[in-house]
């Protein structure tokens, strides 16, 4: 059960006003279900692809790195069981002409008034479910013949199978070892919505670890736990994080086990998935052995043995933990002495798009000369921002909208004595710390 409020239409408007997310060529009426990063978003979204990229590429010996192209051969989808199996049951009503996901009638809405579940209405009048297939398709070169079909991938996790012996042999990697990579997907969504939740094109944070096949399980709970430490550490509330494990009807055809990581969004939307964590068995790599007709086999040099190794899969949509991001880190709050209350963004310091903002109290004394001089040499470390327009108050106000943790501002006795002060974004404390000493108190505030 959803416990938490509903923040969605003031986050929507807060990431359009201040330069997070904008819909996709909004000019002309938009693009439906995709969206465009602004500075600030773009920021965030990168900051938490850095943090993934770290943990599971950059601290670890048994996992590298990928980054495969989205158009590959399309043999691929077929082995990969997408060109028959990707779909999603699909009804027309003939009346209001909408198309719903048979499967999640319960989630969309008749656009007849009162709003209703599609069916509801004595006019609606429903179709058999038909299968439509999710994959965007193009065509390579200069002909739009079948023969030059190809797919813009609609899951980063192919590019990863079909180079698994590369990596294995170019990195002189045993098995166990693992594969990652970061890149857009595509998926021609029908019941997309709710903001960057569920959009057409969209990002993946994937890893595929390679394991010997009867041990397994034992890898896929440390990856599930591995996985959950990550979210928390990453700032989400311990109570909007749950495990779901996927029951013996959900489970996909090629999966041993799986689990999702699920976060409560709040309101109706309540807790959804934001990662999987599956065992695929070797699925995939005998399937792309017998569609290639090229063995995917690990030699066990040790044992002397040859095997297709099993997968334990760990897949996470940028976007979707982006979003979790935002709506945990969104509160509204009254301040002690002061009309108006303030909206905050509690996010990670770590993940905030911009660390630290200088201020000159004032634009004249040599001020605003100091902030820029601070500003210059905090640049080359942190992502900061200057700011001197409007009242002081104004400004804390403008930073702690966007998630800024610390706002640096420059005074009178800044002259005198080098230094300012650091007003914390969550507890309002104020420090005065020495200019030259800035930098490495904010670091220390930022790391974890
Ligand atoms: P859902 O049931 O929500 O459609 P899925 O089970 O199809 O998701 P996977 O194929 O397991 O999702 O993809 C792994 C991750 O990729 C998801 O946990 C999610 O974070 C992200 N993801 C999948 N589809 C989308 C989408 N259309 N928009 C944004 N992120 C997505």
């Amino acid at each position: 059960m959803a416990s938490q409020p509903d923040v969605m239409d003031k986050l929507v408007s807060l990431c359009k006003r201040r330069g997070f997310i904008f819909q996709s060529s909004e000019i002309y009426g938009g693009t439906g279900s995709v969206w465009d990063y602004g500075p600030l978003g773009v920021e965030l979204k990168k900051n938490i692809k850095d943090r993934w990229w770290n943990a599971m590429v950059r601290s670890r010996d048994d996992i590298e790195g990928l980054d495969a192209a989205i158009l590959m051969h399309p043999r691929t989808w077929e082995a990969s069981g997408h060109v028959a199996g990707f779909v999603d049951p699909l009804v027309d009503c003939k009346t209001c002409k909408g198309r719903f996901r048979a499967d999640k009638l319960e989630d969309a809405r008749c656009p007849q008034k009162p709003s209703k579940q599609p069916g509801q209405h004595d006019a609606c009048q429903l179709t058999e479910a038909r299968n439509f297939n999710l994959m965007f398709k193009t065509y390579m070169g200069a002909l739009e013949e079948s023969a030059s079909v190809v797919y813009l991938r609609p899951e980063t996790a192919q590019g990863i199978f079909v180079n698994f012996l590369n990596v294995q042999q170019s990195m002189r990697q045993k098995v166990p070892f693992g594969i990652a990579q970061i890149g857009k997907a595509f998926r021609n969504e029908i019941t997309p919505g709710n903001f960057i939740f569920r959009t057409r094109e969209f990002e993946q944070m994937e890893m595929q670890f390679f394991v010997e096949p009867g041990t397994d399980m034992a890898w896929f709970e440390q990856w599930k736990q591995l996985r959950m430490e990550w979210h928390l550490a990453l700032g989400l509330s311990p109570e909007r994080l749950q495990f779901h494990q996927h029951g013996a009807g959900e489970l996909a055809h090629y999966a041993r086990a799986a689990f999702d990581v699920t976060f409560d969004f709040g309101g109706t939307l309540g807790f959804q998935e934001i990662e999987g964590v599956h065992n695929r068995g070797d699925f995939d790599l005998t399937q792309h052995q017998q569609f290639s007709s090229k063995k995917l086999e690990y030699y066990d040099q040790l044992h002397n043995k040859r095997y297709v190794p099993y997968v334990i899969e760990t897949s996470v949509g940028a976007d979707r933990v982006t979003l979790a991001a935002l709506v945990n880190a969104y509160r509204e709050e009254s301040v002690e002495g002061e009309d108006e209350g303030r909206v905050v963004l509690g996010l990670h310091p770590a993940i905030a798009p911009i660390k630290a903002a200088v201020f000159p109290l004032t634009k004249k004394d040599g001020q605003p000369e100091m902030a820029q001089r601070i500003l210059s040499d905090l640049r080359t470390a942190f992502s900061v921002d200057y700011d001197e327009s409007g009242s002081i108050g104004k400004r804390y106000r403008r930073q702690d909208e966007v998630g800024t943790p610390f706002c640096i501002t420059v005074d009178g006795q800044s002259l005198s004595d080098e230094t300012v002060t650091v007003r914390h974004r969550d507890t309002l404390a104020q420090d005065r710390v020495h200019g030259s000493q800035l930098k490495g108190y904010l670091a220390a505030q930022l790391v974890g």
